[in-house]
This record gives C-alpha cells, sequence and structure tokens, in this order.
C-alpha cells in the first residue's frame, strides 16, 4: 500500500468514527428565532417554525446545536446521537 493510500485511508476511518446527530424540531416551536440567533444560525426560519440548516450534524458542530435547543424558550428541539 502506497503512502498516499494509508493517508486516504486513514482520513476515510477519522470521518466514520465521528459521532452523527440529529436535530429535529417539534410543532412545538413558536417561530421566535432565539435558536438561530444562539447557535451561529445552525437554524433558520421556515415559515411558522424553525429548522436545522442540517437534519444530521457531525460532533465538530453539536456545540452550536447545543446552544440553540438550551435557548428555547419551549424546549422544541430534541437532539438525538445516532451512533
Ligand atoms: S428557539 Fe425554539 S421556539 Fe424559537 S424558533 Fe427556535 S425552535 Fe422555535
Amino acid at each position: 500500500m502506497s503512502l498516499k493510500n494509508s493517508d486516504q485511508l486513514k482520513h476515510k476511518f477519522e470521518v466514520n468514527k465521528m459521532a452523527k446527530n440529529k436535530i429535529e424540531v417539534t410543532d412545538a416551536c413558536i417561530a421566535c428565532g432565539a435558536c438561530v440567533a444562539a447557535s451561529n444560525n445552525k437554524f433558520e426560519l421556515d415559515g411558522d417554525r424553525a429548522k436545522p440548516v442540517s437534519a444530521e450534524v457531525d460532533d465538530a458542530d453539536l456545540e452550536d446545536y447545543k446552544k440553540g435547543a438550551e435557548a428555547c424558550p419551549v424546549s422544541a428541539i430534541i437532539i438525538k446521537g445516532m451512533n
């Protein structure tokens, strides 16, 4: 195996071992926008509710999503680990 292939395999393994998390916004959302501001724009308003810019996120972005969830006045944001 060449060094280049070895590096590619190592990168692939590191990406695959990164935990994924699923982000959901429930019907309780009142579209106040607090999660958008608190999460560094990891949520966006879509009509009468917020939605995550990505429904599945790596641990690297999880902290921003958690900040959005903590800012929600009606606890409408659910974060589920997928691994
Ligand atoms: S903070 Fe909660 S209620 Fe407000 S927009 Fe975000 S999910 Fe909806």
